[in-house]
């Protein structure tokens, strides 16, 4: 029997598919990480696999690499072969954590079309916010132009307003942060994933946890909804 580092979970029969759904802002990359942790499966990000997939120059990374070039959006298709070519390895055996997909009711569609059914345990986690929240959060941001070092204007202000404190750079407000960009991708969220959010509720386990309380209490109400799954 197997246990993981949450003694009430048994993943020993099957495979453990956690699915994080989410506004962005919401946490999900620091959710999906104390999950790594915590579980002992990894986290994949397809972002990430993507832009690595573009630096190793894989045979998938170049392909993607020519929609990018030519200002289109990579197929779901190939998204999916770079996920399942990940997923296939020893490191997945017992499952993973996926964070930022599946995004649509297409991609989501697609995705379990593929999965085998087999030995598969999923759970959908809505990770919920308001968007107020939301705004609050992310267009306080500042990052230094210098280092990269973050900093927050209300959680983690620097010394000096407006300087790194670590380099003495200028800070700077990324594009994604400004109120305007916020609104347009809560926007584009709330339109694709609406209908994400009603497919998982009919078809898988899904629970929503909200995240407006500290990351650790966040974890712990993941935590309990997989126990429960689990029993
Ligand atoms: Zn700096």
């Amino acid at each position: 029997m197997t246990l993981l580092a949450t003694p009430h979970i048994d993943t020993s029969k099957q495979t453990l598919i956690v699915i994080l759904l989410g506004p962005p802002g919401a946490g999900k990359g620091t959710q999906a990480s104390m999950l790594q942790s915590t579980l002992k499966i990894p986290h994949v990000s397809t972002g990430n696999l993507l832009r690595a997939n573009i630096k190793e120059q894989t045979l998938l990374g170049k392909e993607a690499k020519g929609y990018m070039d030519a200002g289109k959006l990579v197929p779901d298709q190939l998204i999916l072969d770079m996920l399942f070519s990940r997923v296939s390895q020893p490191d997945c055996d017992k499952g993973y954590i996926l964070d930022g997909f599946p995004r649509t009711l297409d991609q989501a569609k697609a995705y379990h079309a593929r999965l085998s059914e087999k030995g598969t345990k999923l759970v959908a986690i809505n990770l919920d916010l308001e968007d107020e929240i939301i705004i609050e959060r992310l267009s306080k941001r500042l990052v230094c132009s210098g280092c990269s070092s973050p900093f927050h204007l209300k959680h983690s202000p620097p010394k000096v307003e407006g300087i790194c404190d670590h380099c003495h750079s200028p800070l700077v407000q990324r594009n994604d942060d400004k109120e305007e960009v916020i609104q347009k991708r809560l926007s584009i969220y709330h339109e694709q994933t609406a209908p994400l959010i009603t497919y998982y509720l009919k078809e898988q386990n899904l629970n929503t946890v909200s995240c407006n309380q500290p990351i650790e209490k966040v974890l712990e109400e993941v935590i309990a909804h997989l126990k429960g799954v689990f029993q």
